[in-house]
């Protein structure tokens, strides 16, 4: 492992084996009181002008594919979450699907009671407030997510995992330390 300006650099074939990860979290230092499983990405910069220009729907899936092409991806075995990681996950996905459920059944809801009752504008308005609470369901759904708790992320060329300033205990505990 390498460590530059805080980021650690992990060989993913070390993180994709059970039992090499520490047993403190890496974000607040705590033992771990759980280990998960998951799969992390690459970043991958899209263009974004051509996403401006090019609106018709050949572009945007040629777009998508060479997004599909360009992401590596790495497993990750027993990352070490903390009670703090676990209740701070738990917290933004339990606002992530009230928000998105609440959004759809709002928006559901008025179109149904819109359909039966006369002369209700306003229920347009709600229902395009329930509509517009979808999308913005993905925020907390994304500061839940693993590679957001985890300060972690794949390598461009997929060959190591990087973790952004992790805690001391979670540094120490590293493979060839
Ligand atoms: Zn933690």
């Amino acid at each position: 492992m390498s460590r530059q300006s805080g980021v650690i650099t992990l060989p993913a074939d070390v993180v994709g084996q059970p039992g090499n990860l520490p047993r403190h979290c890496a974000r607040h230092g705590l033992p771990a009181v759980r280990q998960q499983d998951f799969v992390l990405q690459s970043k991958v910069k899209v263009e974004g002008n051509r996403f401006l220009t090019q609106s018709n729907v050949i572009g945007m899936g040629e777009r998508l594919s060479d997004y599909g092409k360009k992401v590596r991806t790495a497993d990750v075995k027993g990352w070490p979450l903390c009670r703090k990681c676990t209740s701070t996950r738990a917290l933004w996905l339990a606002v992530a699907s009230v928000m998105f459920f609440g959004g759809l059944a709002t928006f559901v809801g008025s179109l149904v009671v819109a359909t039966v009752a006369d002369d209700m504008q306003w229920l347009g308005g709600v229902a395009f407030a329930g509509f517009a609470l979808l999308p913005l369901a993905a925020f907390p759904f994304t500061l839940g997510s693993l590679p957001r708790l985890t300060g972690a992320r794949t390598s461009p060329d997929g060959a190591s995992v990087l973790i952004e300033n992790p805690s001391d205990a979670f540094a120490a505990e590293l493979p060839g330390q």
